[in-house]
């Protein structure tokens, strides 16, 4: 923070008397008001200057704490230390803040050496460029992150009174999520660690990490052209997700949801940032992998986790065995049923050696019967320790996908998929970042470290002569 010359003025020694006095005449203008008669009429005239009463309030705070920033005369120059006087006139600034807008006329100060103007108090207060305050812009993007931009401005308006247009909360999503990476949305070692601690109280089994990895659509179109600025053709595209959560017996911790847009490649790359952070504690849980059969899931895994025990989910290979016994035995025909039911027993009796070796011998009904054994023996073959159900499950991993398929519909369907919506991918990624972070409780951690980033963002580094800019918005 700058050094400042403190000067402390009569007219601040009374910082309360002054929003006493507003508050008090606002009183009596409000109560004049002879249409006021319910509970109701009361609570909307005060809504209504709430607004002002409140950036009163804020204002009288303001010159409490930073009066001699108001009032200051002097100050050095952050660049060559050399002391400067205020400018003759005061500079208005008016913000918007979540309880009230305040309007500041605080001293401005400008180095001819440097070629650099600054504002003290500004800086104290870690006022955003924006006229809109970090405060308001959190709850956007809170809000932004469960329903469309125009609801978010509609319900700020209703709620706070606080009046923005569906872009304003557009691109404070955007300024706030386009830095957000895996890590910012992950729970710390610390907490990880406890809730290992937690489930691995009274039990001598280490818990079970489930990393459960799936894709789901998601209305996208393509990012305009910037030569041209038309709007891209729309396209559905894969959001592929992970979810990693630890159980022990019926207990489930969630620990975190990471869900994007993106490449598998670009996805290993998150898993592995996970990885090489630390933030598991690989040799306090059993690791396990569950997916469905597409390829990438276990491609992307085998080199990050080769220890781990993995898992086809069990309704996805139990879907594989009714195909073919629909092609072979008659579709939904009693003998189709009874022969999936009889495999699916024998898989947890761990005989996938031996239910592959039966499917071999089975003399095909007809080309598509014979087309489907061709497919389940291979299927089956590649997958051979992902599908022995029984000892799985006694070895308590969980054999059903339902955790990441879960995630992928409250994450990524409840907001992406709405009728109408079609998503610029970048878009789309944003508003998923927060609702992982939502999700896994980090929100208001992310939130945290942006305003320490603001913070320290206000360095003065020497620096080469350069035009002001103003820098109210
Ligand atoms: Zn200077």
């Amino acid at each position: 923070m700058l050094a400042a010359i403190q000067a402390t003025s009569p007219s601040l020694e009374n910082w309360k008397s002054n929003f006493l006095s507003f508050i008090s005449n606002r009183l009596d203008q409000i109560e004049k008001n002879d249409s006021m008669e319910s509970i109701t009429d009361i609570s909307k005239n005060l809504f209504i200057n709430r607004s002002e009463i409140m950036g009163q309030a804020a204002l009288a705070l303001i010159e409490k704490k930073y009066g001699h920033l108001l009032e200051q005369q002097y100050c050095q120059c952050p660049h060559c230390h050399r002391q400067i006087k205020a400018k003759s006139k005061k500079v208005k600034r008016e913000i918007d803040t979540l309880v009230g807008s305040v309007s500041l006329y605080r001293p401005y100060f400008y180095c001819m050496l440097c070629g650099f103007g600054f504002y003290p108090l500004d800086d104290a207060l870690g006022l955003s460029n924006r006229k809109v305050q970090p405060d308001i812009q959190e709850l956007e993007a809170w809000l932004a992150a469960e329903m469309p931009y125009e609801t978010v401005s509609d319900a700020l308006e209703r709620c706070a009174g606080i009046k923005l247009s569906n872009h304003h909360a557009h691109d404070v999503v955007k300024e706030i999520a386009d830095d957000i990476h895996v890590l910012d949305v992950c729970p710390d070692k610390t907490e990880i660690q406890h809730k290992i601690d937690v489930l691995s109280k009274d039990t001598f089994r280490r818990p079970v990490l489930m990393i459960g990895i799936d894709g789901a659509h998601a209305p996208t179109r393509l990012e305009p052209s910037p030569r041209k600025g038309k709007r891209g053709k729309g396209e559905w595209k894969e959001v592929k997700g992970f979810r990693m959560y630890l159980i022990n017996n019926d207990k489930i911790i969630h620990l975190i949801s990471w869900h994007q847009i993106k490449s598998d490649k670009e996805l290993e790359n998150d898993l592995l940032e996970i990885k090489q952070a630390g933030l598991i504690p690989e040799d306090k849980v059993r690791i396990c992998v569950i997916g469905d059969g597409a390829p990438w899931i276990w491609n992307r895994t085998k080199e990050l986790y080769p220890d781990a025990k993995k898992v086809l989910d069990y309704y996805h290979c139990s879907e594989y065995l009714h195909d073919l016994a629909n092609a072979q035995y008659g579709k939904s025909s009693r003998k189709s049923r009874e022969w999936v039911e009889a495999t699916l027993t024998r898989l947890f009796l761990n005989k996938a050696d031996r239910i592959i070796a039966g499917i071999k011998q089975m003399k095909p009904k007809s080309e598509v019967a014979k087309d489907q054994i061709d497919k389940t023996v291979g299927y089956l073959s590649e997958r051979k320790e992902m599908i022995n159900y029984g000892s799985l499950k006694r070895g308590g991993y969980h054999i059903g996908s339902g955790g990441i398929e879960s995630s992928n519909k409250f994450i990524s369907n409840v907001r992406l998929k709405r009728s109408g919506a079609w998503w610029y991918p970048t878009n789309a990624n944003n508003i998923l970042k927060l609702r992982c972070a939502k999700y896994n409780k980090t929100f208001d951690r992310i939130m945290e470290n942006r305003k320490k980033k603001i913070e320290q963002s206000i360095t003065y580094e020497p620096r080469p002569k350069v035009h002001l800019i103003v820098n109210n918005s």
